[in-house]
């Protein structure tokens, strides 16, 4: 079964920023969309959890799980239901730091228990137990009663990450998850994630700017570029040609490789002007 199907999306502000987007996600993926800052990433994923509208036409739509997301520009009734299934987790970690990490845990069934229950912040035993498993899960079960302001980065996002499992979605959008974070702490945060994946069956797409921790923890690579979809495939296929003329002048950047074979690899972005010598006379 596809679990998300996108068809025709475009999207345009000033100018456009998404160009007609086309791409199936089986279920139980793990996919990596990666392309240069500005490259329309955020976006994309903005509009696969129903946050943003799609530029209208007849023929673009999004579905999540078999729900419609949105339709010709539409966004479906029944979108918070769908969403309630998508567990999204963020570059700067959205956590409410005022609350304890465990709170911020128990958040992630605010979308199927009853509202009144949520406004006065009252949660069962049974989704304490859940929320303390999925902290357990992610190795911080003995911060529970800490600030969320407390944690390092790492952690906050490891409770980002539980706040999700207590979500019990099916689907993961984690847009740039491990940008804020130090190498160490971005390796666990990609090995949970891949976890999720190969443990829990979850379809997961993460979008990256590193395009090494793409390739190693994502079977399959979308790439976009200007908008458009640039390249979309299994990880083996991105070559390293291809990735340059993705990022082109910031190539270099985005390799954490350290060798000067890529060095050859990058072309200059201009190219230099060469005069010819004046004639001798
Ligand atoms: P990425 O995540 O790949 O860095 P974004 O999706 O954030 O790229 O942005 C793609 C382009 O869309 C950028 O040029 C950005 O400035 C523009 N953009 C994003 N959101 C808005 C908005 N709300 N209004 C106007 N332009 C926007
Ligand atoms: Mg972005």
């Amino acid at each position: 079964m596809s679990a998300i199907s996108v068809s025709n999306i475009s999207k345009s502000y000033i100018s456009k920023v998404l160009d007609d987007v086309s791409f199936e996600v089986k279920e139980g993926e793990m996919l990596a969309l990666i392309g240069p800052s500005g490259s329309g990433k955020s976006t994309l994923m903005r509009h696969l959890s129903g946050l943003i509208k799609s530029d209208k036409s007849p023929f673009s739509h999004i579905r999540v799980l078999n729900h419609e997301v949105q339709k010709n520009g539409v966004l479906a009734k029944n979108i918070r239901q769908t969403r309630s299934k998508i567990g999204c987790i963020f570059q700067q970690f959205n956590l409410v730091n005022r609350l304890t990490v465990l709170t911020n845990v128990l958040i992630g069934c605010l979308g199927t228990i009853p509202a009144w229950r949520g406004y006065i912040g009252y949660f069962t035993a049974e989704e304490k137990r859940r929320a303390l498993d999925a902290l357990e899960r992610v190795g911080l079960k003995e911060h529970a009663e800490k600030k969320a302001a407390h944690l390092s980065g790492g952690q906050q996002q490891r409770v980002a990450i539980a706040r999700a499992l207590m979500q019990q979605a099916d689907i993961i959008f984690a847009d740039e998850p491990i940008a804020s974070l130090d190498p160490k702490s971005a390796r666990v945060v990609m090995e949970m994630l891949q976890e999720i994946n190969q443990i829990d069956g979850k379809t997961v797409i993460v979008t990256l700017h590193q395009v090494d921790v793409a390739r190693q923890y994502c079977p399959r690579v979308i790439a976009l570029r200007d908008g458009k979809l640039f390249f979309d495939g299994p990880r083996d296929q991105l070559t390293d040609e291809l990735m340059f003329s993705l990022y082109e002048e910031d190539a270099k950047e985005m390799l954490t490789i350290d060798d000067p074979a890529v060095e050859s690899l990058v072309k200059p972005a201009v190219e230099p002007i060469v005069r010819p010598m004046a004639a001798a006379s």
